[in-house]
């Protein structure tokens, strides 16, 4: 089982953390490697193997891990002392202050990301696509770990996992004329006649605004549509699983 750490949080001690890749697990095709979701019809004794797996080799307690109902919205959860694992809440991000809750968020395409605050001691997941970006769940989430935890947005180290980049992230007229509306035209890339979108150009942008510092941002190199053999990609495969971002407070 192969995951990828972070440089910006690998030096911190009290958090444990990891975006998974393909490599390792049980799943079969077309699920076929280290596949973390449920919902997407994979055999469920195989995710759960997988499940196991991962949690013992990064050693965390699969009993706590909070994951999420992703539905592409805005909502954002603090998950506390009293949150119940099998209430798995439909959202789009966590925040907790808690120590040895797993946070996990799941993708193929969209960003996953990871926050921690080292002053504060918070951290959070998002779950970032299309939709979330243009509905700024990412600065939301800084807001309201400001406004929630009393965190400073300049303290805050954030990481954005593999996701689609502008090189596969073909979209239509339609979304196109969406992102010049909200004023992202910056993010519009022409190749002959189809148009690309750059969503991490948008989320930069985004974080600048809430006054995060630029050394406190890490953007992965890989695109997930490139790196099939890496990394679950809906827009290259189709059917497929789900790798994660996962951050848990030692
Ligand atoms: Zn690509």
């Amino acid at each position: 089982m192969r995951s990828i750490q972070s440089h910006l949080f690998k030096s911190q001690e009290n958090i444990l953390h990891a975006f998974t890749t393909k490599k390792g697990g049980v799943s079969q095709a077309p699920y076929t490697g280290n596949n973390l979701a449920y919902h997407v019809q994979d055999r469920v004794q195989n995710v759960q193997k997988n499940h196991f797996e991962l949690a013992k080799l990064l050693n965390y307690p699969l009993s706590k891990l909070v994951h999420m109902n992703q539905v592409h919205g805005n909502t954002i959860i603090n998950i506390t002392k009293e949150y119940n694992p099998q209430n798995r809440p439909y959202c789009d991000a966590l925040i907790t202050n808690q120590k040895n809750l797993p946070l996990m968020v799941m993708v193929a395409d969209c960003i996953p990301i990871l926050l921690y605050d080292p002053i504060k001691k918070v951290i959070a997941v998002v779950h970032a696509g299309r939709a979330g970006i243009f509905n700024k769940i990412l600065p939301k989430t800084i807001q309201k770990m400001q406004k929630d935890y009393l965190c400073n947005s300049k303290n805050i180290l954030i990481t954005l996992g593999p996701s689609i980049h502008s090189c596969c992230y073909e979209v239509g007229e339609e979304i196109k004329k969406e992102a010049e509306t909200l004023a992202y035209s910056f993010a519009i890339k022409k190749n002959k006649d189809n148009y690309f979108l750059d969503l991490i150009s948008i989320a930069k942008q985004q974080l600048l605004e809430v006054d995060i510092a630029q050394e406190n941002l890490e953007i992965s190199p890989y695109c997930t549509s490139c790196n099939t053999q890496l990394f679950y990609s809906f827009r290259a495969e189709k059917q497929c699983g789900r790798f994660a971002g996962l951050i848990m407070l030692k």
